[in-house]
């Protein structure tokens, strides 16, 4: 698989801790060969991204927050006077109140709504307006969305609407970028515990009620959404854009959930 990402680089952001969705995908590219740049997330993620960087040789693109664009541009100029061009963007953000994370939709407020679709869903379009200078040999930008776009999810709620939103930008971007080779798609992941699945309501309960109910009878893991994300970044996807690749364990297939958990 080495020679998959050799010769390539690429920005990740998302890296909150060694169990984040972008660390798995960060490392299954370090393991093909990719360059990689991280950014972290304010001084508190700065301590646990640095060290994490080290370990992939990878360079720190700075801090990067996308509710402030002047923080965007920032990262795209370093990569711009560090690399020139760039072949990939993986971007594995979202946000939302944790407060909204549970309970009815119905009660959603119109601040958290604007801020939730701002940081998980317009991000990747503004992340895209810069890549898209960067990528003068094409590239792949991939997301990272949830079923709770398609169905309804219990707690998931208005990231659930910000998901479809961020599906649907996905299917825009790359009728936008095809053009200039450039490619863009999405990893529908099943539930995997990290810190932000941590402030949905009853967290657990949706990660056994996919290990009974998935057609592989388990969660699938953080390498799992690597190999994947190796796959859609890498040539061998070449022919592939805006596609929503579900890495559920099957789970979305199932139209009739038969739990019989004696303890769910
Ligand atoms: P995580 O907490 O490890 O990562 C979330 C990242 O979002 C963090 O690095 C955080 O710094 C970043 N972020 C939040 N607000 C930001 C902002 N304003 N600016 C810049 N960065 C910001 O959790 P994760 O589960 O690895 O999440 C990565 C992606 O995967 C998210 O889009 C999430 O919705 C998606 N996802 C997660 C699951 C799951 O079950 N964990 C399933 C499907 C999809």
């Amino acid at each position: 698989a080495r020679a998959l990402m050799e010769g390539k680089r690429g920005l990740i952001m998302g890296v909150a801790n060694n169990r984040s969705i972008a660390w798995g995908i960060a490392r299954a590219l370090k393991d093909a060969g990719a360059e990689i740049a991280l950014t972290y997330q304010g001084d508190a993620l700065r301590k646990r991204v640095e060290p994490l960087a080290a370990e992939l040789d990878a360079v720190v693109a700075g801090h990067c927050d996308v509710t402030d664009e002047a923080t965007i541009d920032a990262v795209f100029d370093t990569l711009k006077e560090t690399w020139g061009k760039i072949d990939f963007v993986v971007h594995a953000i979202a946000f939302s109140d944790k407060e909204e994370l549970t309970g009815r939709y119905v009660d959603t407020s119109a601040d958290n709504f604007s801020k939730t679709m701002l940081i998980s869903c317009y991000s990747l379009t503004s992340v895209a307006q810069r890549a898209e200078k960067l990528m003068t040999d094409g590239g792949s930008i991939l997301t990272l969305t949830y079923y709770g776009a398609e169905k309804v999810m219990p707690h998931y709620n208005v990231m659930g609407v910000a998901k479809a939103a961020l599906e649907a930008s996905v299917k825009y971007l790359a009728a936008d970028l095809g053009k200039d080779r450039i490619r863009v798609n999405a990893i529908s992941a099943g539930p995997i515990k990290t810190l932000a699945a941590s402030g949905i309501g009853d967290f657990r309960y949706i990660l056994r009620w996919n290990e009974y109910n998935a057609p592989l009878r388990r969660t699938v893991t953080i390498e799992e959404v690597g190999d994947a994300a190796l796959f859609l970044l890498s040539d061998l996807s070449r022919g592939v854009t805006g596609e929503i690749q579900h890495v559920d364990s099957g789970y979305h297939v199932v139209g009739m959930k038969a739990v019989d958990a004696p303890d769910i």
